[in-house]
């Protein structure tokens, strides 16, 4: 250790703005820390906690990124993104959704992450009403609190495959409501939004939203949907190219996670030069190797197949996985119909483990950061050797009393079958959760 380094170590916390207390974040990531921990006493834990497909970017893809950087394409480009991908992402959007769309209204962004704050930022002042899912991607919680803004979680039932209905978002509209984030289909409960729920939600928006709301749709899934459907956007709605943000990106489909590339496509192109300037604040520029690159998964005719394969396996995983789920007593899992996730209610797990009654038993400042859910969440982790993600990393307000985890089925169906053996073993390990409670002292 270094002199400056044991300097910096006795100095205390700055003082910080109050702005930064009201950032969340997303537990896929944080949870690293725990199953280091855990790995590091030898335990083989099998990891159902990843959003991201399990396999490698294609062959075709990683080699024109090579090509691209050999040839010099390596130095700051537009802010706004390539026109080349701009023009290929307005051809991919009309051939999956018959909407024309002109590149000036595209802005290429590192990922599908980050056009999600640059939405509150750009649309909602402290106190205007932003609605989004609940369970849904932690990081819409995350930067409407940050922004001030008001956040109205729209809660998903899991009775109908956590969809919702025109009336439920209705019910949420008031002369306040800026922002609607819509997520189909979704993390982490992979539902998906038919096309007759897709129109008459936009139908509700067209009818009781104020006239210059925004609809946020996240489309980052569009090309993992099973048996068979078809992605809608409701984009295509009638009215709705002109109030919507869809976004999407190259990090699912194309299995591009750590590639950092995604798009926002906004009603206007005043609205895109916004979300324009807010990328020359942050990150300047989409490095023109990786956009070139994600040009080439969009136009070639190599992607479709392996696309197809990816899908057509996470499709026999979840058959697989929501079979098993629902066998183990105290769990019950609904059927997703896209995306790389299950969502299994674990109410009766929680009950038989006496989870639900150490809970209540700890002291409330303990309690306010953790649930039921995350309690098993860890015991799993902990004791059996399992990764999973609870329900309130997908959004805590009004959340309690739903006890629900979400497994990624993104893993060989070994590891899956692995991993669900050791939650059934862990499903009636009473003495073990005691155990847990009185020796790992999370919760003291
Ligand atoms: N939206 C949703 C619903 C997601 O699940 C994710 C990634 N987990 C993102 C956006 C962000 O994707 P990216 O990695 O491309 O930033």
């Amino acid at each position: 250790m270094t002199r400056a380094h044991r300097r910096s170590s006795f100095l205390s916390m700055p003082r910080l703005a109050s702005r930064i207390t009201a950032l969340g974040t997303e537990n896929a990531f944080k949870l690293g820390e725990d199953i280091a921990r855990v790995a590091a006493r030898g335990v083989d834990v099998v990891k159902l906690n990843l959003g991201e497909p399990d396999v490698d970017s294609a062959p075709h893809i990683n080699e024109a990124a090579v090509a691209e950087i050999r040839r010099g394409n390596s130095h700051y480009c537009d802010p706004q993104g390539l026109l080349s991908l701009r023009q290929a992402i307005c051809a991919h959007v009309e051939r999956t959704r018959g909407i024309t769309v002109t590149p000036d209204r595209v802005v290429v962004t590192p990922g599908g992450k980050p056009p999600i704050g640059y939405a509150v930022q750009t649309y909602a002042d402290p106190g205007d009403e932003v609605i989004y899912p609940s369970p849904g991607f932690p990081i819409y919680e995350s930067w409407i609190t940050y922004a001030g803004a008001t956040p109205v979680p729209l809660h998903l039932r899991e009775e109908t495959g956590f969809t919702f209905t025109a009336d439920d978002l209705a019910a949420l509209i008031t002369p306040r409501t800026r922002l609607v984030y819509l997520c189909s289909p979704s993390n982490p409960t992979g539902g998906v939004l038919n096309a007759d729920e897709i129109a008459a939600i936009a139908r509700v928006i067209r009818e009781r939203a104020p006239a210059d709301v925004r609809v946020y749709s996240d489309e980052i899934y569009e090309h993992c949907v099973f048996d068979g459907a078809r992605h809608a956007s409701i984009a295509a709605e009638p009215g709705m190219a002109e109030r919507t943000i869809l976004v999407s990106g190259h990090s699912k489909g194309f299995a591009m996670t750590g590639w950092r590339l995604g798009y926002a496509i906004l009603p206007t192109a005043e609205e895109a030069a916004i979300f324009k300037q807010l990328t020359i604040n942050t990150v300047s520029c989409v490095p023109p190797f990786i956009q070139e690159a994600g040009r080439v998964a969009l136009e070639s005719a190599e992607s479709g197949p392996y696309v197809q394969r990816m899908v057509d396996e996470f499709q026999a995983r979840r058959d697989m996985v929501v079979a098993a789920l629902n066998d183990i007593p105290g769990i019950r899992c609904q059927n997703p119909r896209g995306a790389f996730y299950v969502f299994p209610n674990v109410e009766g797990v929680c009950r038989q483990l006496g989870i639900l009654d150490a809970y209540d038993t700890l002291a409330p400042a303990v309690r306010a950061r953790t649930s039921p859910s995350a309690m098993l969440q860890m015991f799993l982790l902990y004791r059996h050797g399992v990764a999973t993600m609870d329900r309130n990393s997908f959004g805590r307000i009004g959340a309690e009393g739903e006890h629900f985890l979400r497994l990624s089925i993104a893993t060989s169906r070994e590891r899956l079958a692995e991993g669900i053996a050791r939650i059934r073993t862990a499903s009636t390990d009473r003495a073990g959760f005691e155990t847990f409670m009185r020796e790992e002292g999370l919760y003291d």
